[in-house]
């Protein structure tokens, strides 16, 4: 691998005698790992592979398989994500307890938040942030395709979430950095590499956290971290934050043999990860606690006092019964499509839409067109889709790929109406059938756009 002279100037000394091995694992092909949706999950489906050490639910593959042609993927059954940056569920399972409210603030494609989202309680929030726009749809995407309701995908800037003063329990700051640690996945992260853009880096790193710093609880934890290696935007400012802004820097349980290396800072938990060691890219995160700011404590509740106007209008039984559990949601209209979301967090939604650009909310279960109600595609992924409301059709393969490129289906042998179709008895999406055909309800964009579908059945799960 050609690494540029400065970058190897910097981490040759930090490195010391392992810079060789290093090297080595540049040269190697980059692991490809899966992380099971734990709500949709059946264990039993996984092929016998090696599992990822510092998680429950993920797994190597053994070489990259066409995803995109796995109807499973699209259901959101797992999420193909970097083993090492896997590591910040340990730092939520060791810290997280009960119900709270969490940020994931730089969150697109939404890795981390699909991670976050499977470890919280039914009755806490994640707003899962990502301030490029473009960015943001890809990430609203994911997570409706990994179905918890309790989740609102944000498109700001971390200067706008700041103003919900000690609102988060914990925020997670993935920050957008130099990606050293991407050098082998990603060529266009050596060309892009430079000593000043490391600089850069950095500093936009200590806006963000200092922007998004007063919404974090007086206590709060926040987790930080990025996928470079240099001391400058790790440690630097890990010692940043415990210092300027008021933090301690916690500790986070390991096991010695998932090979994770030790901060290159005395006194200073934080945990690396070297794909020499690790299988896995490069990565480093730190957690701090913030230390109790009185003035905050009573923003927090300046925020609480927000005035909530709930709409008085009601969906039909009917339709509120395509949920299983409908008595924990509320149900509520936005145009002509109704929504549903848990009902203990309703008034967190109420102030998150008084000062954020919401992109997606909860579930939306359908939209009235004339009398008809025509069922979302976020109902279908939903984890509290009440399979029961609809005739189900098991299609095979070959028709799950057709029905992913939203073409045309023909389901003469088929009720009339609306039809839920399951793949490997995971739902996948709606049709509408009229008998000599079915309209194809998939969402336009979410759709397949390769037309080279391979000749045999992709199975990436069993
Ligand atoms: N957490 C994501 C995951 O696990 O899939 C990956 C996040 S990536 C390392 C960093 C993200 O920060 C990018 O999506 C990028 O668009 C976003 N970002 C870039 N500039 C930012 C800024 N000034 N403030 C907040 N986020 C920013």
């Amino acid at each position: 691998m050609n690494l540029p002279a400065d970058f190897i100037m910097r981490t040759q000394p930090l490195l010391k005698d392992e810079w060789e091995n290093f090297l080595a694992a540049l040269d190697s092909d980059a692991p490809v790992s899966i992380r099971l949706n734990k709500r949709k999950n059946n264990t039993n489906r996984i092929a016998p592979t090696d599992n990822v050490l510092w998680s429950d639910s993920a797994y190597y593959m053994e070489k990259r398989p066409q995803f995109t042609f796995d109807p499973l993927f699209h259901a959101g059954y797992y999420y193909v994500q970097e083993a090492s940056s896997m590591f910040v569920g340990q730092a939520i399972k060791q810290y997280i307890k009960g119900d709270v409210k969490v940020l994931d603030l730089c969150a697109a494609p939404g890795g981390k938040s699909t991670l976050i989202a499977d470890l919280l309680s039914e009755d806490s929030l994640l707003v899962s942030n990502e301030v490029i726009r473009s960015r943001a749809n890809i990430l609203a995407e994911n997570m409706t395709k990994w179905g918890n309701p309790n989740v609102v995908v944000t498109n700001n800037d971390p200067a706008n979430i700041g103003k919900l003063k000690g609102f988060f329990d914990i925020i997670l700051v993935d920050a957008p950095c130099s990606g050293e640690g991407m050098f082998r996945k990603d060529e266009g992260a050596i060309s892009e590499w430079s000593v000043e853009n490391v600089k850069l880096c950095k500093e936009r790193q200590q806006r963000i956290l200092a922007d998004i710093w007063p919404a974090l609880k007086p206590d709060g934890i926040l987790i930080y971290s990025t996928c470079t290696y240099n001391l400058e935007e790790n440690e630097e400012n890990v010692q940043w934050i415990r210092d300027e802004l008021g933090a301690e820097v916690l500790p986070v349980d390991t096991k010695e043999e998932w090979g994770i290396s030790p901060s290159f800072m005395e006194d200073m938990p934080a945990y690396r990860f070297f794909p020499h060691k690790t299988i896995g890219e490069g990565f480093f995160m730190a957690v701090l606690r913030k230390k109790e700011e009185e003035d905050d404590a009573k923003i927090s509740k300046k925020n609480r006092n927000n005035k909530e106007k709930y709409s008085k209008a009601d969906l039909p039984a009917s339709y509120k019964s395509y949920m299983s559990d409908k008595e924990q949601f509320t149900f509520y209209p936005k145009g002509d499509s109704w929504f549903a979301f848990p009902t203990k967090l309703y008034h967190d939604l109420f102030l998150l839409k008084s000062h954020l650009n919401i992109i997606s909310e909860g579930i939306c279960l359908g939209e009235f067109k004339g009398k008809d109600f025509i069922p979302n595609q976020s109902l279908v992924l939903s984890n509290h889709l009440n399979t029961g409301a609809f005739p189900t059709y098991d299609v095979d393969w070959k028709t799950a790929i057709t029905y992913l490129r939203k073409e045309a289906l023909v389901l003469s042998d088929q009720p009339k109406g609306y039809i839920l179709l399951t793949y490997k008895d995971i739902p996948l999406g709606f049709v509408k059938n009229i008998g000599n055909r079915a309209n194809n309800l998939y969402t336009q964009e979410w759709r397949i756009r390769s037309a080279n579908v391979p000749n045999e059945e992709l199975r990436v799960i069993i």
